[in-house]
C-alpha cells in the first residue's frame, strides 16, 4: 500500500504523513528532505544550488547522515532545495531511492506514507490513495512564521510570506515534476481545518479506501 500526500510548502503535509504512517504502522518518508540535503550540501560547499554539476553531485553523494540535522528546516536550505529541485538530473538521482522505499518499505512494513511535490503524480503514480493538501499562502505563511518565532522572536512575517511565494512560484513553474494535483488525488483545503481535523478526515478516507479493498 502506497499513501501520497502532495502539497505546496508549509501546507501541512509533514505532520500530517507522519501521523498516518504511525496509525497504519507503514513506513515514512519525508521527500522534501532529499531535496533539502542536497541543498544544504551544495551550500556547504559554497557553489550555487543552480550549478547543475554541483547539486547532481550532492545529490549523488547523500548519506543517511546528511538526511539528520534542523538546520535542514530552515528558509534558507529550503530556497537551495526548490532550486536543486528544479533541476531535471537530480530528480532523476533521487527518484530511485524513493520508488524502492515506496514499493519495498524498510522494517518489513506492509506499506508506505510519502510526502513530497509529485509523489501522485511522478515517483508513485500508481498509488492507490492519493491527498493533496492546500491552504491560502498567508495561512501557510502564518503557521510557518508562528513556529519561527517560537525559535527566533525576532522572525519577520513579510519575509515568511515573500519566501513561501518565491518557493511556490519555482516549484509549480519548473518544467520537471512540477506542484500539480494528480487528477485521482483527494483534495482538501486545510485554510479553516486544525491538524485533528484534517487528519481524521484523511483516515475516514483510508479507511474507507481499504474496507472496499477488502
Ligand atoms: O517539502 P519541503 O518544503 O521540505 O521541500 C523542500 C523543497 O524540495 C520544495 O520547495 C521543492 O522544491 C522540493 N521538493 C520537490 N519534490 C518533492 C519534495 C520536495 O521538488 N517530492
Amino acid at each position: 500500500m502506497i499513501i501520497a500526500i502532495d502539497g505546496p510548502a508549509a501546507s501541512g503535509k509533514g505532520t500530517l504523513a507522519r501521523r498516518v504512517a504511525d496509525a497504519m504502522d507503514y513506513a515514512y518518508l519525508d521527500t522534501g528532505l532529499l531535496y533539502r540535503a542536497t541543498g544544504a550540501k551544495v551550500l556547504a560547499s559554497n557553489a550555487d544550488p543552480e550549478d547543475e554539476t554541483a547539486a547532481v553531485g550532492a545529490a549523488k553523494n547523500l548519506s543517511a547522515d546528511d538526511l539528520q540535522g534542523e538546520e535542514l528546516r530552515s528558509e534558507e536550505v529550503g530556497t537551495a532545495a526548490s532550486k536543486v529541485a528544479a533541476i531535471p538530473r537530480v530528480r532523476e538521482v533521487l527518484l530511485d531511492f524513493q520508488r524502492s522505499l515506496a514499493t519495498t518499505p524498510p522494517g518489513g512494513k506492509h506499506g508506505a506514507v510519502l510526502d513530497g511535490r509529485d509523489i501522485g503524480t511522478v515517483v508513485c503514480p500508481e498509488a492507490p490513495i492519493k491527498f493533496y493538501l492546500t491552504a491560502s499562502v498567508e495561512e501557510r505563511a502564518n503557521r510557518r512564521f508562528k513556529q519561527l518565532q517560537e525559535k527566533n522572536p525576532a522572525a519577520i512575517y513579510e519575509r515568511v510570506l515573500k519566501e513561501l511565494e518565491e518557493r511556490d512560484a519555482r516549484d509549480s513553474a519548473r518544467d520537471v515534476a512540477p506542484l500539480t494535483m494528480a487528477k485521482d488525488a483527494i483534495h482538501i483545503d486545510t485554510d479553516r481545518l486544525n491538524a485533528n481535523a484534517v487528519f481524521d478526515a484523511v483516515m475516514a478516507h483510508i479507511r474507507t479506501h481499504m474496507g472496499e479493498d477488502d
